[in-house]
């Protein structure tokens, strides 16, 4: 694949950020559409906090969210623990070429001089000492006086005075690379052109376009997106704040809508509406109709976005969708559940959804041998000896009904409410409550319709002692 090379680095330090996964969304949105290549590199070289298992799961979600190796734009995954080499060898070219330098100076020492000096920062005491490599000694990058101009597709211009960057070390004392170094000569060895990464690294692109050109190439098109922020507008965080893409995966939200979610969160796809499909997101998405600032994470647009998700799917994606949770046994017995009651039902549960998760919870009553009564449910509903003489009238209305569909069940109803003088709602609650032990659910003629006619008599017989008062 010819064109620009965009790529995705992440650390698997620990679960995967859902502000890694928009940058990676975007990666992928541009690499598509400028015929690119989206290259995925694990940075895997802080091995006190790195864990095979992270990596797994950063590489299974990116594929949940539709990022993975099937797709001809896809390239890698590369680790960075199999480029140490080519760090070291960096970093004696630029030691070679008089861009670096060897330094003795221990943390410790660093801090008593500036300590002595009133200085901060070290401020490159050994540039002319000539020293070579030595045990303990780190590789420092020779900043040049001037200006660092950074061109980047978010941000505009971004001009650094050299004069506020320290001689950087490139290499420890051990010889590993520092971050700096690491990830330009992975760049630069993956041919990569375009950097679009988390705003937290621009401070660190002056040094590394500094280390490109020392090493004798251009930099590459930068572009710094805006970081996600919490209601109080703090950062997210990982202790804080429910940032692990796997969690939101696991709790029955859809990818396709958590990836049209995190596309928008800095910026909103052409046309107004922010739900767009993967295919319009794709064609629109430009850096530079970016937001600059902060965007917030609202966990309550991510639910409007999942519903909406849920609500266009077919009778049958939203069953497939649903299985694992239904199957799960927690709501009901697994062998118990039935395909067909499901998609009759499904088009009335599914407006009642914010993740698939809460499928079960909806329907459990058309699987389990009696409902699970809420007892506040009950106490509200039979508190008095309406609920039980409304009960008695659906009862005995429905016994008598020559036919069991929905329309017939709720004439039934209407007349009752009427004779009454109730409003419907209030009419049917008994029988809502004593077939799917709740005030509140999917509309109760088509669930009675589905739960079907003798076990639905059934639960309106059994229920009607409880709470009695003349028992
Ligand atoms: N490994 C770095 C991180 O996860 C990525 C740096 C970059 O994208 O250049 O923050």
């Amino acid at each position: 694949m010819t064109g620009p090379r965009f790529r995705f680095a992440p650390s698997p330090t620990g679960f995967f950020h859902v502000g890694g996964a928009r940058t990676a969304l975007w990666n992928w949105a541009l690499a598509r559409s400028e015929g690119g290549t989206f290259v995925l590199r694990i940075e895997d070289t802080d091995e006190a906090r790195n864990q095979p298992e992270w990596t797994q799961g950063i590489i299974d979600a990116l594929a949940w969210l539709g990022i993975g190796a099937d797709d001809p734009h896809f390239e890698g995954p590369y680790f960075q623990s199999d480029y140490a080499e080519q760090h070291v060898a960096a970093g004696q070219a630029l030691f070679d070429s008089g861009h670096a330098y060897y330094c003795d100076m221990t943390p410790a020492d660093v801090e008593a001089r500036n300590k002595a000096e009133g200085n901060q920062g070290y401020q490159g005491w050994s540039r002319d000492l000539g020293l070579g490599p030595g045990p303990g000694r780190v590789l420092r990058f020779r900043v040049p006086v001037g200006h660092t101009v950074v061109h980047d597709r978010v941000r505009g211009e971004v001009v650094f005075d050299n004069a506020t960057i320290e001689d950087f070390v490139l290499l420890r004392g051990n010889s590993s690379p520092m971050f700096l170094l690491a990830n330009v000569v992975d760049d630069l060895t993956m041919r990569i052109t375009q950097v679009v990464r988390a705003e937290e690294h621009l401070p660190n692109t002056p040094k590394q376009q500094m280390i490109w050109e020392a090493l004798g190439h251009p930099a590459p098109v930068w572009a710094h997106v805006p970081v996600l922020v919490n209601e109080q507008r703090k950062k997210l965080s990982k202790r804080r704040d429910k940032v692990a893409l796997e969690m939101y995966r696991d709790e029955g939200y859809l990818a396709p809508a958590m990836v049209n979610y995190l596309m928008t969160l800095g910026w909103t796809p052409k046309g107004g509406s922010e739900i767009a499909d993967w295919p319009q997101m794709e064609a629109d998405f430009l850096l530079e109709d970016v937001n600059h600032s902060p965007a917030f994470f609202d966990l309550k647009k991510l639910a409007a976005f999942n519903g909406e998700y849920i609500r266009m799917l077919s009778a049958e994606q939203f069953l497939e969708a649903c299985r694992p949770w239904l199957l799960a046994g927690t709501a009901f017995r697994a062998d118990r559940f039935d395909e067909r009651m499901f998609l009759e039902m499904a088009p009335h549960i599914q407006p009642r959804c914010v993740t698939l998760a809460d499928a079960a919870g909806v329907v459990d009553f058309l699987f389990l041998e009696s409902p699970v009564f809420d007892d506040a449910s009950l106490q509200k509903t039979f508190a008095g000896t309406d609920g039980h003489e409304i009960l008695a009238d659906t009862l005995a209305a429905y016994e008598a009904l020559p036919s069991w569909t929905a329309t017939d069940l709720k004439a039934a109803l209407e007349a009752i409410a009427e004779r009454r003088g109730l409003k419907l709602g209030k009419a049917q609650a008994p029988a809502r409550v004593a077939v799917t032990g709740r005030t509140v659910g999917p509309p109760l003629f088509e669930a009675l319709e589905v739960l079907g006619r003798e076990r639905s008599l059934e639960r309106l017989r059994h229920v009607q002692p409880v709470g009695d008062p003349s028992a």
